[in-house]
C-alpha cells in the first residue's frame, strides 16, 4: 500500500484525487488529509477515509473538527497550522503527496514534501511562481519526483522525451505549445470586460475548478502562471513557449520536436486523468474519466492569445524575464486582485492594474532565499491593498 496525503482535500482537485483513490482502495491509502476551514467536507472526508491525520490550518476550524470526530469511530489525530501542514507533508507514513492547496498558502506545505523526497503531485502552480529555483533545487537534493498534475504540464510531461535535463535543445525539442481555452471571456472586447461580474467569471465554459483558479482562467493569469510553471519543470524560457488558445480543451498541450513532429495529449477536460497519471506513473490506472469521443467533438480550433485584451499574460512573461522575485510580486499582487474582484470590490479589469502597478513599483531582487521571496509575498500584499483602496476610492 502506497501512503498519501492529500494538502487540500476539501477542494476541487482534492476531492477529484479522493475519486480516484476510492478506485484503487487495494493500492492507496489516505494516510493525511488538510483543509482550511471547510469542516463540514473535512468531518465526511474523515469519517469515510478514517486517515491517521488531519490538518485544518485555521485554529478554531481544528478545535471544532476534534470536537465533531470524538463521537464518531474515527481515530484521527487533528492538527492545525502552517506546522500540521508540513508535519504531514514529511509523514514517515506517506510516499505521496497530492500539493492542491490554493495559492501562495501551499508553498512551505508543498516544499516540505519536496524537502522529505516524496513523490510530490503538483497542483499547486504557485509554488513554482513564487519559488521556482528553491523549489526545484529541494526536489533534486532530496531525490523526490516530481509529477506535475496541471492538465497542460501533465500533458507536455507525457509528450516529452525521457530525460531534459541538459536542456530542450539536447534532447531536439524545438518548443512547446501550451494551449489555453480562453475562458468565459474569450470573445469580450475590453469594454465588456469592465463590466464583468465574479459569478460570470467562475462559470468556465470547460473545467469545474475553485473560484480563484476559475478567475485566473478568465483574465488568462492562469495562462501566465503556467507558462513560468512550465519554464522551472521543463528547464527552459519563455521564447520557448507558445501559448496557443484552443476552445474546446480537448488537446491539454502538445511539443514540437526539430524534425518536424509534434505530439499531443488528448483527452475529456476532467482532472482525473492527470491526477491518475500522477499516482501511477509509469504505469497506467483508471481514473474514472468517460473515453474521448471524436465523432462527438469533431473539430479542433485554434487561435492566438490576444495579450492587449488580455494583459496578464504578457505580465507573467515579462516577470518569468526579469526573474528574482518578479514573479512573487505579480503572484502576490495577483491573489489580492482575485479575492478583493470576488468581493465585489475590484473590477474586472482592474486586476491586470493591480498587478502591473506592483511589477512597476516594486523593486525585484534575488529569489535565492525563502526569506527574500516570503518578504517580497507580504510586501507586496501590502501594496497591493493600498493600491485597490486607491483605485476605489
Ligand atoms: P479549491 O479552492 O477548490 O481548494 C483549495 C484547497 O486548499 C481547499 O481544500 C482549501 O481548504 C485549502 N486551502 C485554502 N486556503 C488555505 C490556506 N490558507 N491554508 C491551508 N489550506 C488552504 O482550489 P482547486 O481548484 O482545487 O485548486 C488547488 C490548486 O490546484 C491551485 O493551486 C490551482 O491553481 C491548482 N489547479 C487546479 C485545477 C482545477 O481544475 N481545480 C487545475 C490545475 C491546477
Ligand atoms: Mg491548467
Amino acid at each position: 500500500m502506497i501512503g498519501i496525503t492529500i494538502l487540500g482535500s476539501t477542494g476541487s482537485i482534492g476531492v477529484s484525487t479522493l475519486d480516484v483513490i476510492s478506485r484503487h482502495a487495494d493500492k492507496y491509502k489516505v494516510v493525511a488529509l488538510t483543509a482550511n476551514r471547510n469542516l463540514e467536507r473535512m468531518v465526511q472526508q474523515c469519517k469515510r477515509w478514517q486517515p491517521a491525520y488531519a490538518v485544518m490550518a485555521d485554529a478554531d476550524s481544528a478545535e471544532q473538527l476534534r470536537v465533531q470526530l470524538k463521537s464518531s469511530a474515527a481515530q484521527v489525530n487533528v492538527l492545525s497550522g502552517q506546522d500540521g501542514l508540513q508535519q504531514v507533508a514529511g509523514l514517515a507514513e506517506t510516499a505521496y503527496v497530492m500539493a492542491a492547496i490554493v495559492g501562495a498558502a501551499g508553498l512551505l506545505p508543498t516544499l516540505a514534501a519536496a524537502k522529505a523526497g516524496k513523490r510530490v503531485l503538483l497542483a499547486n502552480k504557485e509554488a513554482l511562481v513564487l519559488s521556482g529555483r528553491i523549489f526545484m533545487d529541494a526536489i533534486h537534493d532530496s531525490g523526490a519526483e516530481l509529477l506535475p498534475i496541471d492538465s497542460e504540464h501533465n500533458a507536455i510531461f507525457q509528450c516529452m522525451p525521457g530525460n531534459v535535463a541538459d536542456g530542450l535543445a539536447g534532447a531536439g525539442v524545438e518548443r512547446i505549445l501550451l494551449t489555453a481555452s480562453g475562458g468565459p471571456f474569450r470573445t469580450r472586447s475590453l469594454k465588456e470586460l469592465e463590466q464583468v461580474t465574479p459569478e460570470q467569471a467562475c462559470a468556465h465554459p470547460n473545467w469545474v475548478m475553485g473560484r480563484k483558479i476559475s478567475v485566473d482562467s478568465a483574465s488568462m493569469m492562469n495562462k501566465g502562471l503556467e507558462l513560468i510553471e512550465a519554464c522551472w519543470l521543463f528547464n527552459t524560457t519563455p521564447e520557448y513557449i507558445q501559448v496557443v488558445l484552443h476552445p474546446q480543451s480537448v488537446i491539454h498541450s502538445l511539443v514540437e520536436y526539430a524534425d518536424g513532429s509534434v505530439l499531443a495529449q488528448l483527452g475529456n477536460p476532467d482532472m482525473r486523468t492527470p491526477i491518475a497519471h500522477g499516482l501511477a506513473w509509469p504505469k497506467r490506472i483508471q481514473s474514472g474519466v468517460a473515453p474521448l469521443d471524436l465523432f462527438d467533438i469533431a473539430r479542433l480550433d485554434f487561435e492566438m492569445p490576444d495579450l492587449e485584451r488580455f494583459p496578464c499574460l504578457r505580465l507573467a512573461g515579462e516577470a518569468m524575464q526579469k526573474g528574482g522575485t518578479a514573479t512573487a510580486i505579480l503572484n502576490a499582487a495577483n491573489e489580492i486582485a482575485v479575492e478583493e474582484f470576488l468581493a465585489g470590490r475590484l473590477r474586472f479589469t482592474d486586476i491586470a492594474k493591480i498587478v502591473e502597478l506592483a511589477l512597476t513599483n516594486i523593486p525585484v531582487v534575488e529569489a535565492s532565499s525563502l526569506e527574500n521571496v516570503l518578504a517580497a509575498d507580504r510586501h507586496t500584499r501590502d501594496y497591493a491593498m493600498t493600491t485597490v483602496q486607491e483605485l476605489t476610492a
